[in-house]
């Protein structure tokens, strides 16, 4: 189960909080409405390290069998930087940056600092959205 309680500020970064915002997906009593919505909650499972919802949002034909998440670092923030796909459509894309960094304490020779961009793929089967794969984009000059 997810280590935040639903009061606790969302660390997608919608500025709600966990119950009104990414927990009502990770805890399946909701489906995300929409591919942005998904990626959000892929964010936070990061964040709160959250593998099994990870594994269950990605589509079955690129999911991995297992999933090892670095628990040295720290997911801080997302930017959602453009989506496509409306209301309608069954295909999106969501670029992203996640900014990351290591957890306090890591020894000095350790730290590490960083965005990981990402052009996400989704589709949409059965009315529920599934991430598919991301290529890495450049960042801005
Ligand atoms: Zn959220």
């Amino acid at each position: 189960m997810t280590a935040i309680s639903d009061d606790t500020r969302c660390p997608c970064g919608t500025g709600e909080v966990f119950g009104a915002c990414c927990g009502p997906f990770m805890t399946g009593r909701s489906n995300p409405p929409t591919a942005e919505a998904l990626m959000r909650s892929r964010f936070t499972a990061f964040a709160v390290s959250e593998p099994e919802y990870l594994l269950a949002s990605w589509h079955p034909s690129t999911r991995p069998a297992s999933l090892e998440l670095d628990e040295s670092v720290l997911w801080q923030r997302l930017d959602i930087l453009r989506t496509s796909g409306g209301p309608f459509d069954d295909v999106a894309r969501v670029a992203f940056a996640a900014h990351y960094r290591s957890r306090p304490g890591a020894p000095e020779h350790q730290r590490v600092k960083g965005v990981q961009r990402e052009d996400s793929r989704f589709v949409r089967e059965g009315g529920r959205w599934f991430y598919v794969d991301g290529e890495p984009i450049a960042p801005p000059r």
